[in-house]
């Protein structure tokens, strides 16, 4: 999720609003294609940027009726690996929210790797296209952006519990500063990535899912994706207002988040770049910025 909320501080100077025109989404969604693509991007996020840019692809901008109901089956169908991208955050999916294909190769390879054989990763597959079939998603987020996934747990026979994601997608309400617009969307497709490439979001025997693991495991894992969405937002804001001058009067939350997780833990491209340790969070709760996860 995007923290940033340049309008919270009074609701009647909202500077963002929802927008139901797929056009200007498509501009917005052209623009941080591009932009990725930019030297100034690359040479600060390394191989992430390319990654970025694959899934900036894969978005799909969709209407949503007046009762805010998105459906974009025709779409998926089409290409089941496309992200509907809907200019608001608060909207009823009627889509499929399964795993996509790629993300059911993205759990087969992790599961491989970690010793699961052949007819555990069938299994799971099959499980999770039966649980997800029915399910449909409300999504009433009153912030800036969004990039929901609806999350679904598995204990399979031979053991283990399975937490995976399932289809994401973006919502986002637009402001008035185009660059800003495509830092926002960048924030997110950041999270689209993280759900793609890393869909199981927990694996382990039944005897360790207690509560305070859970919680603990869960606040961190988040931590860590919104460290890495806010250094893309960043690195994308920055390079609009090197380039094009001031980003306007807005208070950016990810200038503030990526300042200090850059200082502990280095640049982008470092091996342990968006690694969560105490320092880290002490220093962000110092800072006013525990919002971003908690
Ligand atoms: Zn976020």
């Amino acid at each position: 999720m995007s923290e940033r909320r340049p309008g919270s501080t009074s609701p009647t100077r909202q500077r963002w609003h929802p927008i139901n025109n797929p056009a200007e989404l498509g501009r917005i969604q052209d623009q941080l294609v591009e932009t990725l693509d930019r030297p100034e991007i690359t040479d600060k996020l390394g191989g992430l940027a390319l990654e970025l840019a694959e899934v900036a692809q894969q978005l799909h901008p969709v209407t949503y009726n007046r009762d805010g109901i998105v459906s974009a089956d025709e779409l998926l169908a089409s290409d089941s690996n496309s992200i509907p991208l809907v200019g608001n955050t608060k909207f009823t999916s009627h889509f499929k929210l399964a795993p996509t294909p790629m993300q059911f190769e993205a759990m087969g390879s992790k599961l491989a790797h970690e010793g699961y054989g052949e007819a555990v990763i069938r299994q799971l597959g099959s499980v999770l296209d039966n649980k997800y079939s029915s399910k449909k998603m409300e999504t009433n987020y009153a912030g800036l952006a969004v990039c929901p996934s609806l999350a679904t747990y598995v204990t399979l026979a031979q053991g283990g519990v399975f937490c995976a994601a399932g289809q994401p997608y973006i919502g986002m309400n637009l402001t008035h500063i185009q660059p800003l617009n495509v830092a926002v969307v960048a924030h997110e497709v950041a999270h689209a990535l993280d759900y793609i490439k890393h869909p199981l979001l927990y694996v382990c025997d039944k005897e360790d899912l207690s509560a305070v693991t859970l919680a603990d495991f869960k606040s961190h894992l988040k931590l860590a994706r919104e460290l890495k969405a806010y250094a893309v937002g960043d690195c994308i804001e920055k390079y609009f207002s090197d380039t094009h001058g001031s980003m306007g009067h807005v208070e950016l939350v990810s200038h503030k988040v990526e300042a200090i997780r850059q200082e502990v833990n280095g640049p982008v491209t470092s091996k342990d770049a968006f690694a969560v340790h105490d320092d880290l969070v002490k220093r962000l709760i110092a800072a006013g910025l525990g919002h971003i996860y908690q």
